[in-house]
């Protein structure tokens, strides 16, 4: 069966009203199952409308696609870690840079064989290839860098700026040359330099700065797709490809603020370093003069407080210790302590990164604030637990004007009565920078995998000799 034009029109739509709805369940935990639900369910009338329309000739080569494609993304889906999503997407949006490349230069090439070509067209085609181009290169860079094939840090050189001005300037003059020509040499030259420029962006930027720059490479892949939709004359493409870009670079400007930082800063300049070194932690601790504790002291502290705040970090993900802290919070629940969880908008390697391992742990949405509104608590919590985060809750930020993580919003865990840090080693977090709040007199540091901290520390509450 074939579908007509208005049949067509009408299930794009209805696909663009679901994948709105998918977006707004998105914006919080407790709709987002079904948010995903809402997208799932456009994304399959999209595909079937298109399938389904006159536009397709042959049906080979979509279903070796689907098929291909569904064989990797299933086996991907499957075994990726939560840890390793960041580079995931980062693979993802370059697959649509480079499918949005490829879908320009193919209907250059069909166009021009049958004579079709105008220059409307060929604008368009520029568009999507010069997006789509530094969209690919920009989100290999990326991936290398998460998955540390390349190094985290900045690469900086001089004239740098000088030079990608240079590069951009000139793939815009081809890109011009290429609408009002169809000159196949510049069409080429343009896509070269936009892959360069993917390149050269994305390598000065620190690691600190990478989810930043996903969710940017997120709006570029969504403004390639909408230049791709102009290109194919598919509506529902240029609407997903808006939702997608526009989305995408809302992201950007709330995690920007996340960090007190602006989005040029983070384009330009940046921070970010490796971690240094650090063996023996009980003895680096003592040396830098930082308490250490026990498990037994923690929970002598925690058993009979009236409030614990509990503040997770990219080490809960390492340590899939959110099960256990589940258990944790029923247990100091059952002894009438008041128990909350504090998230901080870049708390581990990915936006709303500690909601979706909390949700996965079915801890209740209730107990779950967000920094503006559990910030105002800390002074009244007995005991603050730090479970693997480390900048989020670094005084630094606040206090320390020569830091390069200085001016970002941070949760006030100091403030609370006692403090305890569950981490390994006396390493710094993802940003390199010594953690204030180790050295105030309130904190002590309970080393070890946070995992097999806090099942000791559910093992002593249950053994209750305390
Ligand atoms: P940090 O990276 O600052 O600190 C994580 C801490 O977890 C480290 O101190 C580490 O110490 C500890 N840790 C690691 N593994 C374990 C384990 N198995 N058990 C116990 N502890 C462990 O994390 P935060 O969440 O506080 O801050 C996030 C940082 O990441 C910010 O700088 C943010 O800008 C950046 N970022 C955020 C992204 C996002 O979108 N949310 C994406 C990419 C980066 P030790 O090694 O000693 O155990």
């Amino acid at each position: 069966m074939e579908l007509s034009i208005n049949q067509q029109a009408l299930a794009y739509l209805l696909s663009a009203i679901l994948f709105i709805l998918g977006l707004k369940g998105l914006t919080h935990p407790s709709t987002a199952r079904r948010g995903n639900v809402y997208g799932m369910l456009g994304m399959l009338i999209a595909i079937t409308a298109t399938l389904m329309g006159r536009d397709v000739q042959s049906y080979g080569f979509i279903i070796a696609g689907v098929a291909a494609g569904a064989v990797i993304g299933s086996i991907l889906a499957a075994r990726i870690q939560m840890t390793a999503m960041p580079q995931l997407v980062a693979a993802l949006h370059s697959f649509v840079g480079m499918a949005a490349v490829l879908v320009g230069i193919g209907t250059f090439l069909h166009h021009r064989s049958a004579d079709l070509l105008n220059p409307v067209l060929m604008a368009e085609i520029s568009a999507g290839v010069v997006i789509g181009a530094i969209t690919f290169t920009g989100s290999v860079i990326a991936f290398g860098k998460l998955q540390g094939l390349l190094s985290g840090a900045q690469v900086k050189f001089a004239g740098q700026h000088l030079l990608n001005a240079l590069i951009g300037l000139l793939a815009v003059a081809l890109a011009v040359h290429f609408a009002m020509t169809g000159s196949l040499l510049s069409l080429i030259a343009m896509t070269l330099l936009a892959l360069t420029l993917g390149v050269t962006l994305i390598i000065p930027i620190g690691g600190a700065d990478m989810p930043v720059i996903i969710s940017m490479l997120n709006s570029y892949s969504g403004w390639a797709a909408a230049a791709t939709g102009f290109t194919l004359h598919n509506n529902l493409l240029i609407i997903v490809g808006a939702l997608v870009g526009c989305s995408g670079a809302i992201l950007s400007f709330i995690m920007c603020r996340a960090m007190n930082r602006s989005i040029i800063n983070v384009i330009f300049g940046g921070f970010g370093s490796e971690s240094g070194g650090g063996e023996s932690a009980g003895a680096q601790a003592a040396e830098k003069g930082v308490k250490s504790a026990s498990v037994e002291d923690a929970v002598y502290w925690m058993e009979d407080a009236g409030k614990v705040i509990i503040v997770p970090g990219y080490g809960m993900a390492v340590a899939q210790a959110q099960h256990s802290l589940k258990e944790l919070m029923e247990l100091l629940q059952g002894r009438g302590v008041e128990v909350k969880f504090a998230i901080h908008p870049v708390a581990g390697r990915m936006p709303g990164h500690m909601n979706v391992l909390l949700a996965e742990a079915d801890i209740p949405y209730d107990n779950v604030l967000e920094m503006d509104e559990i910030n105002p608590e800390f002074p009244s919590a007995d005991v603050v637990l730090v479970v693997g985060a480390n900048d989020v809750v670094n005084p630094a930020a606040k206090e320390d004007k020569s830091s390069p993580i200085y001016g970002m919003p941070i949760l006030e865990a100091g403030r609370a009565r006692q403090v305890y840090f569950l981490k390994r080693s006396m390493r710094p977090g993802y940003s390199g920078v010594d953690n204030l709040l180790f050295y105030q007199d309130n904190t002590s540091l309970v080393f070890g995998d946070a995992k097999d901290t806090i099942e000791g520390m559910n093992a002593a509450l249950k053994g209750g000799g305390h």
